[in-house]
């Protein structure tokens, strides 16, 4: 039986196109790009123009780019680095509670360093207010951090409005677009966003790749130091391979993104209208529209999502509970707990998320999969039996 893979949130497989780009900088360009000599001018020439890839793709300027190894490190640089580079003695972020872990725990390490934090809540589909981000701006605030699209439930906040508040206030605006990008447009002057993550991985490019957008003029600290490579930013010997594979995947998502991101609609909303309908005490977490075009949260009463996956997993079926940076945690995914969910319900969530190769039969197999399984599990839990 051919798998059916409804992970791509925590990675995709490498296009064979990316593949195909990467392949001579393994060997045939294999010089060093800060080399002077003509091994190294070529691979300097092939990051350079990965660099104005990335930045033709999210309507930004070259030299407005920095590679670093990918969504976690670009997410850690803006925040550690803003707050490093910043003249206050005690800087002020402002971020939210449906964040990443690698702006979160960011967050937790600088609170020890005696920055002070705001974590910002959000309503019940899973929204920032604009209102409240004013509201906790302060004198001593040097960055707000939110997220484009969020990891577990894929809802889309409205960067712009929040950024017609930061950019008067002369606040600095990151945001983690590590699922968005190349799965619906980015532009970081409509954004008006400083600062902005992607990673190669999410977007069938490799693991171990990505970017941090630094806007012109951003006054940001480095956070690995060495012999000065993009620009002093970031130091270390560049990822060449990864770089290209990079820009070739974010070219290759561009071009594709209008049309790729209609047909996943399309079977998104197949499939959380044929859940919603086949499982009895089922919900969609999250916007229904507001949200990716790739994303489906679901939680299922009295059951945990851990098993629902074990079992789709025996059916032939990857998925994931929740979030995968959370699969090996005992507790409820904080973003749904963000979302006013009460723990049985948190505990029972299910994050099926599409791609390149997910077609109709794929989803039409869930749904005639998934009811049994959950009315299965229902049977065995104790709790549910008390309702
Ligand atoms: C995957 C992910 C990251 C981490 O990116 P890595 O390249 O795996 O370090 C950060 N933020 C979001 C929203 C992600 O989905």
């Amino acid at each position: 039986m051919t798998r059916i893979y409804l992970d791509y949130a925590a990675t995709t497989p490498v296009a064979p196109e990316v593949i195909e780009a990467m392949q001579p900088y393994f060997q045939a360009v294999s010089g060093n790009p800060s080399a002077i000599y003509a091994e190294g001018q070529q691979a300097r020439q092939a990051v350079e123009g990965a660099r104005a890839a990335c930045a033709r793709v999210i309507n930004a300027r070259s030299d407005e780019i920095t590679f670093v190894s990918g969504g976690t490190e670009a997410d850690n640089m803006a925040l550690a680095g803003v707050c490093r580079a910043s003249a206050k003695s005690h800087p002020h972020i402002i971020t939210t509670a449906i964040e990443h872990h690698a702006v979160l725990e960011t967050c937790h390490f600088l609170e020890k360093q005696g920055v002070a934090v705001t974590i910002l809540q959000v309503d019940g589909q899973g929204f920032v207010d604009p209102v409240s981000v004013e509201k906790a701006l302060r004198p001593d605030t040097v960055l707000v951090s939110v997220i484009l699209a969020n990891n577990e439930i894929g809802v889309i906040q409205d960067l712009a409005a929040i950024s017609r508040i930061t950019r008067p206030a002369g606040v600095y605006l990151h945001t983690d677009a590590v699922q968005a990008f190349g799965r619906i447009p980015v532009d970081v002057q409509a954004l008006g966003v400083d600062l902005l993550s992607i990673s190669a991985h999410k977007l069938y490019g490799p693991k171990g790749i990505g970017a941090l957008y630094i806007r012109k003029g951003t006054r940001i600290a480095p956070l690995i130091w060495g012999g000065g490579q993009e620009r002093g930013k970031r130091s270390g010997t560049e990822n060449v391979p990864g770089i290209i594979g990079l820009g070739k995947a974010a070219e290759l998502a561009a071009a594709d993104l209008t049309a790729e991101a209609s047909r996943l609609t399309l079977l998104r909303d197949r499939l959380i209208a044929g859940v919603l309908a086949g499982v009895p005490g089922s919900r969609l977490n999250g916007h229904p529209t507001r949200r990716l075009p790739n994303n489906a949260n679901f939680s299922f009463d009295y059951v945990e999502g851990e098993s629902v996956c074990l079992n789709l997993d025996l059916a032939g079926i990857a998925a994931s509970p929740g979030s995968a940076c959370s699969s090996t945690s005992t507790s409820p995914s904080h973003v749904l707990t963000a979302l006013g969910l009460p723990p049985h319900q948190a505990f029972g969530s299910l994050r099926l998320s599409l791609g390149r190769g997910t077609g109709k039969a794929g989803i039409d197999r869930v749904m005639a999969v998934l009811p049994e399984v959950v009315s299965r599990l229902r049977a065995m839990s104790p709790v549910a039996r008390q309702q």
